[in-house]
């Protein structure tokens, strides 16, 4: 694998430093590629190069834009079995879970190329009754250059719904993709670069967290960071230096709901795939599900007899693959040692269910709530599953918690309330995870999990800023904002504010 040394893919990084690092493949420790780990210096020449690029860019205008990015997403389909055999062999995940990424990831692009125009475009608003004289539109302008920090776990997915957008509203990109993945975030943007030529809207730079720390203080007009809540205060801590604004997508704790008239297979089959898809190395996978009594056993059947079928494994075809992270087996084994020592029993799985690199499926249930399991992200193939009196019980649960992300309900007549009472940025009825692929819905969490969106209107406004502006048509013959105003002029206008605002509420007028 190779990231390019000039232009779009790797601007200024110099290959021959001697400070390098190895991307591996967490299945067979097998080396991927090694990749320049980029310092201070190095960042700043790529943002400084973005700068320039970004002027270019933005020039092209929202249908030049759109061309571009409809190339790079034609393009990023055709090499697409490329790019799912790079996501395997770096980030371990299999075939199946990769290629979802990249489906979903492609509709966005498409979404965020075709609607940039009509979202951020400029557009005529109201003015009011003493401003009649004046018209007055909004537009929403580029920043200039987006610093995106993505995770490992949605190589593609989760860094490009941040660049698809903050491209398509005009800004230029520089990616610092998780050491764990570079190989992948350079195929995206030398993919880019092959697409779509010109100047170097989507560079990458490659390395540890020092290098994202640099990316935090080199000036950068925002940044854009998905990761965990610890990093993400280092982040928003070292942005604050400049002023520099953040977007932080942070972990999740997703609950599932599931009512006593829900399909309960369906929803047991759902809980697994949401919980265990990925190893659970997902933001926005189910960690914990609670079932009203009604249901419980029938649901807890189903689910058990589901989730002893399925086993991870190394290959391009196994039901999820290893945890990436080494760190995370650790993290996984304490949260079940944890649940044990306070009394959880596991009905699928149990302490030995840790065989590095791969996690088994383990199916908890008696787990007090203030479990590690339940309290923090576990971010492996774990579920454990509580015992809810009635759903407003269950959603009264699911929310004393301080993460809020995504959230699921399995519901008969009650999806509605309960999804809009669960405390989350997103929630799903009757599926898991399906508003991530609607490019049209904001993404982004509440408390730990985060603030500010990416994905739909949103999150192309995310990367924008507005811009107000009003033009008098004509000039009145007396006016307020003037030191010669005639005196009849205040008591007219105080006059016209009590007609107008000074009257009781009534009834709605249709
Ligand atoms: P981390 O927070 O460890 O790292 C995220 C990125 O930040 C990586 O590129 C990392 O580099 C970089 N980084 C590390 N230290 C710093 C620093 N001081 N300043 C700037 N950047 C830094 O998260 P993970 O990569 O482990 O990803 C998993 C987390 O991401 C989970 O919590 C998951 O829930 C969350 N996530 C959230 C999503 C959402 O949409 N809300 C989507 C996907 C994941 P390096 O890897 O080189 O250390």
């Amino acid at each position: 694998m190779a990231t390019t040394t000039e232009g779009f893919g790797g601007g200024p990084m110099h290959r021959d430093r001697a400070r390098t690092f190895d991307s591996t493949s967490p299945a067979t420790g097998e080396v991927v590629a090694s990749f320049p780990l980029a310092g201070p210096e190095e960042v700043a020449a790529a943002v400084a190069l973005a700068g320039q690029a970004a002027a270019e860019w933005a020039e092209l205008g929202f249908e030049g834009r759109r061309r571009a990015l409809l190339a790079y997403k034609a393009l990023l389909v055709r090499r697409a079995d490329e790019l799912i055999a790079l996501v395997h062999r770096e980030n371990g995940k299999p075939r199946a879970d990769a290629l979802i990424e990249v489906l979903m990831i492609v509709e966005h692009l498409d979404w965020a190329a075709r609607n940039a125009a009509r979202v951020l475009g400029r557009r005529r608003v109201r003015s009011t009754l003493v401003l009649a004289n004046h018209a007055a539109s909004v537009e929403y302008q580029p920043l200039g250059v987006v610093g995106v920090i993505g995770p490992w776990n949605y190589p593609v997915f989760t860094p490009l719904g941040s660049i698809a957008y903050a491209l398509a509203a005009g800004n230029a990109v520089v990616f610092k993709p998780s050491e764990l993945t570079p190989a992948v975030g350079c195929f995206l943007a030398d993919t880019f670069a092959d697409a779509v030529g010109g100047p170097p809207v989507f560079q990458v730079v490659t390395g540890d967290g020092t290098t994202g720390q640099a990316l935090c203080l080199a000036g950068v007009d925002k940044v854009a960071f998905t990761g965990s809540p610890a990093t993400g205060r280092k982040v928003m801590a070292a942005c604050a230096e400049r002023l520099t604004p953040v977007v932080l997508e942070l972990g999740g704790k997703d609950a599932m709901v599931v009512d006593a008239d829900a399909d309960v297979d369906a929803a047991a089959e759902q809980a697994l795939w949401g919980g265990m898809a990925n190893a659970g190395q997902t933001c926005l996978a189910v960690e914990r599900v609670y079932v009203v009594d009604q249901v419980y056993d029938r649901f807890l059947a189903r689910l058990v007899e589901r989730a002893s079928r399925i086993r991870p494994g190394g290959g391009p075809d196994a039901d999820f693959g290893p945890i990436t992270l080494p760190r995370q087996l650790e993290i996984i084994q304490r949260h079940l040692d944890d649940a044990f020592a306070r009394g959880a029993r596991a009905l699928v799985g149990g302490r030995d269910a840790v065989r590095p690199p791969y996690v088994d499926p383990v199916v908890l249930v008696d787990v007090p709530a203030d479990a590690l399991v339940m309290q923090q992200e576990t971010f492996g193939p774990v579920l454990p599953v509580i015992r809810a009196r009635d759903a407003g019980h269950a959603v009264a649960l699911a929310n004393a918690n301080p993460y809020g992300l995504g959230a699921a309900v399995f519901a008969g007549r009650r999806g509605d309330p309960i999804a809009r009472a669960l405390r989350s940025g997103m929630a799903s009825i009757n599926s898991v995870l399906t508003y991530a692929g609607v490019p049209s819905l904001p993404l982004g969490g509440v408390g730990e999990s985060g603030f500010g969106r990416i994905h739909g209107p949103d999150g192309l406004r995310e990367f924008t800023r507005p811009k107000a502006i009003t033009r008098q048509r004509f000039a009145l013959p007396f006016g307020m904002q003037s030191f010669d105003r005639p005196r009849f002029v205040l008591p007219a206008v105080q006059q016209a504010m009590k007609l107008r605002h000074g009257r009781r509420p009534g009834p709605r007028r249709r």
